[in-house]
């Protein structure tokens, strides 16, 4: 990941206009103008290699996996399970048990708050988590608190957006039962200290879950060099399909974690008596699975891995430094999150102008960014702003969509006055 993008130089080669070829989408024109899509953080595109591998599944073959005997059910099935192998060696997990295909990281981190916080956490019991997760790491946290009496613990974040680290150790205690905290902020861009907090947590004896959705796209990321109890991630940020992500969860713990949800795949003998439950990954597969997602899924990850994650994100990095001293240079742009270490993506304000009203006019001329809340409402809060621009880089973005953005932001100046 961008350790200081600042010191991050051009890859050479990495040959952008390329892999912009692999997204048919980007050549989308929008409102007279060629598409600069400044998005990817909300979702990203996906490459024609991931379009077809499901177009491929879908038309040689579906069917539904593993209870049928017939040719195109064990199709389907090896289909399924090898795209499981493919996440797992993509985040070097040790074992495809310990990989559960979820609708994202939303589902993933309610699995984990359902099936192991409900069942183990009572009242004096602590969950720490930091001051600028996505409302996915904090909402299903604080259902936990109702359901069995725990509290919620906040670690702060300083004005950069920054995680307070001697704070958070304060926060961190006997009682700490579990730290979620967010890889990378989706709202701030800020890369958190992982391997520092999980080496924290684990002195403290606590276990921890990092929300992995806006680090997998940017970093390599090694589940058990990190020792990360939990991993969740989404497949939509990763250059795949909607509608599939991952848990990743280290396999003593899912072993001695009920099921959360009920139904066909995840039973090994049903009765009205009694019912049990299968191995895993499948006790947490209830009901038909996402298929073609998986298959998308796997498509995403032989991509990324044929560009290079680490020239992904040198390139990221290097179009992050680009951007942000542009914007700096704009009058009334107030950049929002300026940590020390940053992934690709960049929030601000521009002075008097609601940032709705800026995206409809930066819309108007072709440049996709997103504007709102980006359900991290406690860090707008922090900031004292109702909602943010925020521009996001990908794979695929250039150093003239940095410019596109830069000259409609100041077109959006001239129109506010
Ligand atoms: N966590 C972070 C840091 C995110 O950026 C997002 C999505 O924006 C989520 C969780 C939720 O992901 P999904 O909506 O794919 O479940």
């Amino acid at each position: 990941m961008a350790a200081n993008p600042a010191r991050t130089p051009t890859p050479s080669t990495y040959d952008v206009e390329r892999v912009r070829r692999d997204f048919p989408i980007l050549s989308t024109t929008v409102n007279g103008h060629p598409l600069v899509y400044l998005d990817s953080a909300a979702s990203a595109q996906r490459p024609l290699q991931v379009l077809r591998a499901v177009e491929d599944y879908e038309t040689h073959s579906h069917a539904n996996v593993h209870r049928g005997v017939h040719a195109l059910s064990q199709a389907a099935t090896a289909a399924y399970e090898g795209a499981r192998e493919r996440v797992r060696r993509f985040i070097n997990a040790g074992s495809t048990r310990e990989i559960i295909f979820t609708r994202g990281t939303t589902e993933a981190i309610n699995l984990v708050a359902q099936a192991w916080a409900r069942n183990r956490l009572h009242a004096g019991d602590e969950i720490l988590i930091t001051a600028l997760e996505h409302h996915a790491n904090i909402v299903p946290w604080q259902m936990v608190c109702e359901q069995t009496g725990c509290t919620l613990k906040v670690a702060p974040i300083n004005r950069r957006g920054e995680l307070e680290f001697e704070a958070f150790l304060k926060l961190l205690g006997p009682r700490t039962r579990l730290v979620a905290v967010a890889h990378v902020s989706n709202a701030l861009g800020t890369i958190l200290p992982v391997e520092r907090i999980v080496a924290a947590a684990h002195a403290a004896g606590a276990l921890v879950l990092i929300d992995g959705a806006q680090a997998v796209p940017h970093a390599r990321v090694d589940v058990r060099a990190l020792g990360a109890d939990f991993y969740t991630f989404s497949g939509h940020k990763l250059y795949a399909p909607t509608g599939i992500g991952v848990l990743y969860g280290r396999q003593e713990l899912l072993t001695a974690m009920p099921p959360w949800q009920g139904g066909g795949d995840m039973i090994l003998t049903v009765s009205f008596e009694k019912s049990t439950y299968n191995d895993l990954p499948w006790k947490f597969e209830a009901g038909t699975p996402n298929m073609s997602g998986a298959v998308g899924l796997a498509a995403a990850m032989d991509y990324i891995e044929s560009l290079g994650i680490d020239a992904i994100a040198a390139h990221e990095a290097h179009l992050l430094e680009l951007a942000t001293a542009a914007l700096t240079n704009i009058p009334g742009i107030e950049l929002i999150g300026t940590a020390a270490h940053k992934a690709a993506v960049l929030s601000f304000t521009m002075k008097g102008v609601h940032a709705h009203d800026l995206g409809t006019i930066l819309d108007s001329q072709g440049v996709a960014v997103r504007t709102g809340h980006h359900c991290a409402m406690p860090v707008m809060t922090f900031f004292g702003v109702p909602a943010t621009a925020r521009a996001s880089f990908g794979c695929y973005n250039t150093e003239g969509e940095v410019a596109a953005l830069v000259s409609a932001l100041r077109k959006a100046r001239e129109v506010f006055g």
